[in-house]
């Protein structure tokens, strides 16, 4: 797990020597309020965690976390701005955790079940993203060189704050660290040909998150879209998922340990459709925000 080194939290303050900094770190507690957006960020080639704040794209700022977000930790005072027009610091946006593992449901929304003529399943069914398929906002979808029909999925993920197995319905909720937007790349025709989708839907830079993790939502009824280029495709709501998130974590934890930083991707509502060498990928969900990438050729 990467945590900020006290020098860093320096050199950055160094850095914005003239801009206000706060002396004192606010200890936040297990049920806190805040921070509500937590995000993963790089500066100056050091990764951090920071608390983002703000609501204008312009304006927002990331106040630098002591600690990680899996555990009590505390907020440094020491603020550095998101803004890409900043040139006095190189913030960058990273995957906002680095999982274990990525679990994926499928078939999660019956009108997108429908579109690609397959039966709504009776009960939940998961397939692994690896690790290594895991990008961030920003970063580049490498269209793969075995594929000539790569799709976008828009999902709602649940990103696990705690070490947790066969997870009661009524605890669910102490498990879960937040939730983010994802993209469920997938080579469809690599998946109508091959039994098992590890290639099809496991393959590098195929699983974008970001772009924070939002701790403190209702995530039962929220509005979840994707556009191409700025042209909508999916559009749907989570009140339409067949399984409720609760269904997913006892349905997985029945079979696995999860850990602090998995993620659990929820299904696509409709609307699933082609992306080419070029396009401008976006999943918004209500209440979290937008994972904007752009899809390149595999060089
Ligand atoms: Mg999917």
């Amino acid at each position: 797990m990467i945590t900020l080194p006290d020098r860093l939290a320096w050199s950055v303050q160094r850095r914005l020597a003239g801009k206000p900094v706060g002396r004192h770190a606010h200890q936040f507690s297990e049920g806190r309020k805040e921070p509500v957006r937590i995000a993963r960020f790089s500066i100056d080639g050091n990764v951090a965690f920071g608390a983002v704040e703000g609501d204008r794209p312009d304006e927002l700022v990331l106040d630098i976390i002591k600690g990680i977000p899996f555990a009590d930790f505390e907020l440094s005072g020491t603020k550095v701005p998101l803004a890409p027009s900043d040139s006095r610091t190189r913030v960058r946006l990273l995957p906002p955790v680095l999982p274990n593992k990525v679990v994926a449901f499928g078939r999660n929304y019956a009108d997108h079940a429908k579109e690609l003529g397959n039966e709504v399943p009776d009960a939940p069914f998961a397939f692994f993203k690896p690790s290594t398929s895991v990008i961030g906002p920003g970063d580049e979808i490498q269209y793969p060189s075995f594929s000539e029909d790569l799709h976008h999925e828009a999902e709602l993920a649940v990103v696990i704050g705690r070490m947790c197995r066969e997870v009661p319905r009524e605890r669910v909720k102490d498990v879960i660290l937040g939730y983010t937007c994802a993209n469920d790349i997938t080579a469809r025709d690599v998946q109508k040909r091959e039994k098992q989708w590890a290639r099809a839907k496991g393959f590098d830079t195929s699983c974008p998150l970001g772009p924070w993790v939002e701790t403190d939502l209702d995530p039962s009824d929220l509005t979840i879209q994707l556009t191409v280029n700025g042209q909508q495709r999916q559009l749907g709501r989570t009140s339409e998922m067949i399984h409720s998130i609760e269904d997913l974590i006892v349905n997985i934890t029945e079979a696995m340990t999860l850990l602090p930083g998995d993620v659990i991707l929820t299904g696509t509502p409709a609307g699933v459709g082609p992306l080419t060498v070029g396009d401008e990928v976006a999943v918004t969900i209500e209440g979290i925000g937008t994972l904007t990438n752009k899809v390149v050729k595999r060089g």
